[in-house]
């Protein structure tokens, strides 16, 4: 059954969609500028509207403006299997990034109908509205509207540089495309899949074509004030003095050493630091710097990040300090049984596969609250993304695609 399924997985087919795909906001470079809701990006959703007519796949949109073709089910009243990612890509973004997760799905369920399955639930492939947030700030819209985590109204009110609104950009999106049915926000979702590339190197290092996601990794950041006191550079004796930059290099030094000292997962980066008044012979008077501390592992992210302000205190010498936390997201991780399901079904069709956290966000991280939901990761070259030299090889898409296929026909059946 795998197999039969697995071998109607045309690379070919796929890659041209890509390719075709890619054309829609070309760069001169080689990459993609198709921003959400841009001319180029309704003129891709058009694009798959089309192919997803030729197949039999009936086009449904929701208040959100995310995009669904849905392979009907035997039985037509049980929640869908859902997978695809975005179209939508950053201002010098490539041909993979988003695009290759809701092509990979039309590649699989068209290998579903060539082999013959008729699922018993819908299966439903779907284009999230603005994962990038490049133009409408922050991302990953679509998703969290259709997850019930973030209103819709508020959505709607965001506006990009030029003062236009998310929803006069949807309508003018609509505008583009034929007129669709609209689907119910937050209706019910048997499981979700996401393909992706990579983003990072290690499936290309360790020569794995399928990446078995573990879950995505989760972010804290964090603004720490130094406050100590202004200062002759040359008349006040270093015993007397209330040194700001002292005391706040002191904190970073001793953060990074207890990171460091955590294991080899932790990310601690303090990108930012800024003396006040910054001039060569005064004491610096305070301090601000930023925190971005990220790690696949729940408590691990916890234990570290709790641990700021007590090791900020503990530096603070004279000084004084406030730490004021900006950012938690927690890592999360995606069911074992989809996990496994996703290992054993690589396994089956000969595919080496390797299992890692995701390093970066996806629309997953929202899906995976509403439904159980899972990754695919593929190489791509040197781990190179959100950049218009994005490469990611056409046997590798293809191998993506033929786990995915044979995922979904699991879960809808
Ligand atoms: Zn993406």
């Amino acid at each position: 059954m795998i197999g039969r399924i697995a071998e109607r997985v045309s690379e070919t087919r796929l890659w041209d969609r890509l390719m075709t795909m890619a054309r829609h906001g070309a760069t001169a470079a080689g990459g993609v500028n198709r921003q959400a809701l841009s001319p180029e990006d309704a003129a891709a959703q058009a694009t798959l509207i089309g192919w997803g007519a030729a197949l039999g796949l009936a086009a449904a949109t929701d208040a959100a403006g995310n995009l669904f073709l849905r392979l009907e089910g035997a039985d037509r009243d049980a929640a869908p299997v859902l997978t695809g990612s975005h179209l939508d890509s950053q201002p010098s973004g490539g041909k993979f990034d988003g695009v290759y997760g809701v092509l990979a799905g039309l590649e699989a369920v068209e290998a579903l109908i060539e082999a013959g399955v008729r699922p018993r639930r819908p299966i439903e492939i779907v284009a999230w509205m603005n994962e990038e947030g490049s133009r409408f700030a922050p991302g990953m819209m679509g998703s969290e509207a259709f997850a019930g985590l973030r209103d819709l109204g508020e959505i709607m009110r965001v506006r990009d540089l030029d003062g236009i609104a998310v929803a006069d950009a949807l309508t003018a999106t609509r505008a583009a495309l034929p007129p669709l049915p609209e689907l119910p926000l937050g209706r019910p979702v048997a499981a979700y899949v996401e393909a992706h590339i990579e983003q990072a190197p290690l499936l290309e290092r360790e020569a794995k074509p399928i990446g078995v996601v573990t879950g995505i990794q989760g972010k804290r950041t964090f603004r720490v004030e130094v406050t100590g006191e202004e200062a002759h550079a040359g008349t006040t004796p270093l015993v007397e003095r209330r040194d700001a930059i002292i005391a706040a290099t002191a904190m970073v030094q001793q953060l990074h050493r207890t990171c460091a000292a955590s294991d080899q997962q932790v990310m601690f980066t303090v990108g930012r630091l800024v003396a006040e008044p910054n001039a060569p012979s005064v004491v610096a008077g305070k301090v601000t710097f930023s925190i971005d501390l990220r790690h696949p592992d729940q408590p691990t992210l916890e234990r570290l990040g709790d641990a700021v302000p007590d090791i900020c205190e503990a530096a603070r010498g004279s000084c004084s300090v406030h730490v004021a936390e900006l950012v938690n997201a927690p890592s999360l991780e995606f069911p074992a049984s989809m996990r496994e399901r996703i290992r054993r079904i690589a396994r089956e069709l000969a595919v080496p596969s390797l299992d890692l956290p995701s390093l970066a966000g996806h629309d997953a991280r929202q899906l995976h609250k509403v439904a159980p939901s899972g990754m695919i990761f593929v190489p791509c070259r040197g781990g190179i993304s959100h950049n218009e030299a994005e490469w990611a090889e056409p046997g590798h898409l293809a191998a993506g695609t033929r786990v995915l296929a044979a995922l979904l026909a699991e879960l809808a059946s």
